[in-house]
């Protein structure tokens, strides 16, 4: 008996566009006849992206019964790497779809392939099945009902999955007071959102404060600049403050408050975000089910 369509399904895509938004981020437009099968449950919609072989054949993952056991049963050497992106934008009419890459240089595959692709290369994503019946997955952003006040926080990996936010939050209308902090690395990343009237945005350029480790300027930033809203659900229980525990510490948490008048959402280097996230709950007293808390990458020398 058939088990009906998977959540997630493979998508073969050709690059279309490929333009500097700013030093750091790539904005790239991809073709496929697929698009219209693509859902986006939401604005920090996750999603696989499969890339070519070390030696530049492009991925060619057949579904056979799903994705992940087509991946798992190649052979090492012929198994495509996969690193997980935003999928900033869809438009089924056009058959095209947009995902921002931050230029990291050439040590891992997705950055090397975005830093050298040319029009035509094809890549396979791994996103959400539209024909799928059962909950959307693959997103975080979840904002409670009676949401007042939102924290989004974001360095240059969450930036595209943050502005989608920005995007969304302004079709409302009435949207919540946003306080957002985003860490770029260079003054020339900075954007401008002055558009978004109901935001307040503090642009965090790293290379105004170099040797700190990433995620500094936004937890400095968090200390001196965030206005908690005095109807932020605060905690008093010990017992939830013992979760602090370093050991216990994670570095992925979602927020499930069904109704709340503040709501953060945080995504940035992992070291950064076990920082932000002692700060915002340790420190501020803030209920840890109001705060999305999310490692996008790990650091490592
Ligand atoms: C839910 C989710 C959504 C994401 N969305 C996006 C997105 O839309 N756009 C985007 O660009 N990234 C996004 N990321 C982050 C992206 O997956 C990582 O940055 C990934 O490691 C990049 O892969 P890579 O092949 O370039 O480098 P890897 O092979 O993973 O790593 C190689 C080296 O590069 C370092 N490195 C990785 N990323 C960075 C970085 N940003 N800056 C400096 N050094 C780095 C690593 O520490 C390592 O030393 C997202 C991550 C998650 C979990």
């Amino acid at each position: 008996m058939s088990s009906g369509p998977s959540s997630y399904k493979i998508f073969d895509v050709t690059l279309k566009e490929s333009v500097a938004m700013t030093p750091s981020l790539q904005h790239c437009v991809f073709y496929s006849e697929d698009v219209a099968n693509m859902a986006r449950h939401a604005p920090d919609q996750r999603i696989k992206v499969v890339l070519p072989l070390a030696g530049g054949e492009p991925p060619c993952l057949v579904d056979n019964g799903g994705w992940y056991p087509a991946w798992l049963a190649l052979p090492a050497e012929r198994r495509p790497p996969m690193r997980t992106y935003t999928l900033r934008n869809v438009r089924p009419a056009q058959g095209e779809l947009d995902i921002d890459f931050v230029r990291n240089g050439d040590n891992g595959p997705a950055s090397r392939w975005v830093n050298h692709a040319r029009i035509g290369d094809r890549l396979q994503l791994i996103a959400p099945n539209a024909a799928f019946d059962g909950n959307g997955s693959g997103f975080e952003w979840l904002p409670p009902d009676g949401v007042r006040q939102v924290l989004l926080v974001a360095d240059e990996t969450a930036l595209p999955a943050a502005l989608s936010i920005l995007e969304s939050l302004s079709a409302q209308a009435s949207p919540p007071q946003v306080q957002a902090f985003f860490e770029v690395p260079l003054c020339t990343d900075v954007q401008a959102l002055d558009h978004y009237t109901f935001a307040k945005i503090h642009w965090l350029p790293r290379e105004e404060q170099p040797h700190q480790p990433y995620g500094q300027s936004l937890l400095a930033a968090l200390q001196t600049r965030l206005q908690i809203p005095d109807d932020a659900p605060r905690t008093q229980d010990e017992a939830a403050q013992g979760i602090l525990r370093p050991e216990l510490e994670q570095m992925w948490e979602s927020a499930a408050p069904a109704h709340s008048a503040f709501y953060g959402w945080i995504a940035c280097e992992s070291s950064g975000v076990k920082a932000l996230r002692r700060y915002l709950i340790h420190s501020c007293g803030l209920q840890r089910e109001t705060l999305s808390l999310m490692a996008y990458w790990c650091h490592s020398r």
